[in-house]
């Protein structure tokens, strides 16, 4: 069976500072999704919980309250939608979600490496970079999470070294340990993202770079899905447009499909 390109578990709607965009609403997603002939579509703001203290200055108003202002969301008996969040990661235990509200969201997901918020001024190399990242990694994992509604987010993203090179952080990543946590979320039972906003113009002049760690990921049992991270409606077409290539790329079969 083929890779279904019938999903898009993580985008943003217009709560979301970052979009704010009045046509960024759940009836357009959902349009677009129809459209695509997708099943399932999850929409993810981001989200730091007012249960949990320190929220930075771009999260403050992104709490629980703030984000169920989506709710109730459209139904439609093609398209599956989904209520979830992109929540943040700060490293050791500092995740901007509280166990106890893990079951007001269908879906979680969590950025490894927003390190334009969460990387201390020190790391400042792509070395240091890449020695990080697998470090949240690793950190995630040992998060008491409800890993079947889990997902790593974006796994490959400019946002891990603005200040330099992304491609090659991704090509100093670890490869022993990064397998490990790899394998560590496989067994898990969490998703890994396939986010194609990460796969803009100029990943083909890096092909292997851009893929390695997703190589990786699937060589050690993990699973997939797509995600288009869109703000705005003309984003959404980015996994029509990107997905079929990539997952090709990858070789990516039916089985290897993270559902939730
Ligand atoms: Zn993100
Ligand atoms: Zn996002």
């Amino acid at each position: 069976m083929e890779f279904p390109i019938d999903h898009d578990l993580h985008c943003h709607s217009m709560l979301s500072k970052c979009s704010n965009d009045p046509e960024q609403t759940a009836e357009n997603i959902l349009r677009h999704a129809k459209r695509n002939g997708y099943t399932v579509q999850c929409i993810t703001d981001h989200l730091w919980d007012a249960a949990v203290p320190g929220p930075n200055s771009f999260y403050e108003s992104q709490n629980i309250a703030h984000v169920r202002q989506l709710l109730p969301l459209p139904k439609d008996d093609q398209v599956r939608m989904v209520f979830g969040c992109e929540t943040e990661f700060f490293g050791g235990t500092r995740l901007g979600l509280d166990p106890a509200n893990y079951d007001q969201f269908d879906f979680i997901v969590i950025p490894p490496n927003h390190f334009h918020m969460t990387c201390p001024a020190e790391y400042d190399t792509e070395e240091k970079a890449a020695e990080l990242f697998v470090e949240r990694l690793e950190g995630i994992s040992r998060l008491p999470l409800p890993w079947r509604k889990v997902g790593i987010a974006h796994i490959t993203c400019g946002l891990i070294f603005r200040e330099g090179d992304q491609w090659l952080v991704y090509r100093l990543v670890d490869e022993k340990r990064y397998r490990a946590v790899m394998r560590k979320f496989a067994a898990l039972g969490a998703g890994i993202e396939i986010n194609v906003s990460s796969f803009g113009p100029s990943w083909h002049d890096h092909e292997d770079d851009a893929l390695r760690l997703y190589r990786m990921a699937k060589d050690e049992g993990c699973k997939f899905y797509l995600a288009s991270d869109a703000h705005h409606p003309d984003a959404l077409d980015r996994i029509p447009e990107r997905a079929p290539e990539i997952v090709k790329l990858l070789g990516l079969k039916g089985e290897d499909q993270f559902t939730i």
